[in-house]
């Protein structure tokens, strides 16, 4: 499995390679989060920044890591198209991220305003 801070490093280097500027606020060392959670976590920054690279045209992102008692929120935003020109197109990405965080109770919003914002959120107690 990939733990956050990793896959921290390597969004930073696709994001470089696309000349998308990218700020990262908060700490990206989870305490006390199970490693599949933290897996899952990761799983779904990639695909989120994946998406960034390829559909929104952005020319900055951030991601947002916020540990919570209760979560662990991970946002990620850019300042791109957002997904109104985009809607015919289909695929396997965000099926594929909804579906691994049904596994840990967790989900994600796409709000699509002024670029696209997807905060992906998934509870410290997996009951
Ligand atoms: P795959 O992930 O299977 O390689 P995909 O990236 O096209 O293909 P999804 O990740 O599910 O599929 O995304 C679905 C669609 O949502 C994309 O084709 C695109 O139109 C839109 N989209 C996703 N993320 C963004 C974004 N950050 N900005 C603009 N549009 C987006
Ligand atoms: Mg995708």
């Amino acid at each position: 499995g990939t733990k956050l801070e990793d896959e921290l490093l390597r969004i930073q280097q696709i994001l470089k390679a696309a000349e998308i500027d990218f700020v990262l606020y908060g700490n990206a060392k989870l305490n006390n989060t199970p490693l599949l959670v933290e897996n899952v976590l990761s799983m779904c920054l990639k695909e989120a920044v994946t998406n960034v690279v390829k559909h929104s045209q952005a020319t900055r992102c951030s991601v947002l890591i916020k540990q919570k008692p209760e979560e662990v929120l991970v946002q990620v935003q850019d300042d791109g198209i957002g997904f109104e020109g985009n809607k015919k197109q289909q695929g396997n990405g965000l099926a594929g991220m909804r579906e691994r965080l049904e596994f840990v109770n967790g989900s994600v919003d796409i709000q699509t305003m002024d670029g696209t914002t997807l905060n992906i959120r998934v509870p410290n107690v997996i009951l």
